[in-house]
């Protein structure tokens, strides 16, 4: 087997399973997800350590524990609309991918949003759009989404968000008053009016910057 093949499973057993991801979809999906695409080419070799790493721009693509962890979360079945927020490298829109019917993803850095779409395109993941802009705003062309989740730290969560929530429908997203450090928070919405909400994790995200979120530094 391929090196990073071998790192790839041993991620799945030591990283997702020892701690607790337990969604036969979600691990299925990060078995099959070639991460060292993902990652700048020097980088490749460390693909599957157990943390972020950057991206340029100061940006990072996501430990793949959180990524499992806030896909697991989002409990999707196989024709769910999924919106995602941050979209960064494109690795976790690809594993949404793999198990919900379609995914939107909005990123805010035009270069990132332009190396992730020729990515996805060229790794053949054809149920991906992605779209620059501020995903504060959710993108309400294609809402009502069973499943939103944010890859960045809000200091509130987004009133858009909510609002482009289905009935029965998760969000999830990082949210505390700082802009380094949160706690990823679900919410799902029960009717019109009628939001649940839970904690589930302290976490480090890089900011989400918008008009529902901070302000550019
Ligand atoms: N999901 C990504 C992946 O799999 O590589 C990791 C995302 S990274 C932790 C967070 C991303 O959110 C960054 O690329 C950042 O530019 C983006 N971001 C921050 N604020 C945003 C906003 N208002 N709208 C869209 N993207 C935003």
């Amino acid at each position: 087997m391929h090196e990073l093949a071998v790192l790839r499973d041993t991620m799945i057993e030591e990283q997702l399973k020892w701690r607790g991801i337990r969604d036969p979809a979600v691990l299925a999906a990060m078995r099959e997800i070639p991460r060292e695409e993902f990652v700048p080419p020097e980088l490749a070799t460390i693909a599957y350590a157990d943390r972020p790493l950057p991206i340029g721009e100061e940006q990072t693509i996501s430990q793949p524990y959180i990524v499992a962890y806030m896909t697991e979360a989002l409990e999707l079945t196989a024709g769910d609309r999924v919106l995602e927020i941050g979209t960064g490298s494109g690795y976790a829109a690809a594993v949404l991918s793999r198990i919900a019917g379609q995914v939107y993803t909005i990123e805010r850095l035009a270069e990132l949003a332009r190396t992730a779409r020729n990515r996805l395109e060229r790794l053949g993941y054809r149920n991906i759009v992605v779209h620059l802009g501020d995903g504060t705003l959710g993108w309400p062309d294609h809402a009502p989404y069973e499943a939103i989740v944010v890859t960045a730290g809000a200091p509130d969560i987004p009133r858009p968000l909510l609002e482009q929530l289905a009935e029965g429908g998760r969000l999830v997203i990082p949210v505390g008053p700082h802009p380094s450090f949160q706690t990823l928070v679900r919410i799902r919405r029960l009717g019109t009016d009628e939001y649940r909400r839970e904690e589930l994790l302290d976490v480090r995200f890089v900011p989400l910057i918008g008009s529902a979120g901070w302000e550019f530094p």
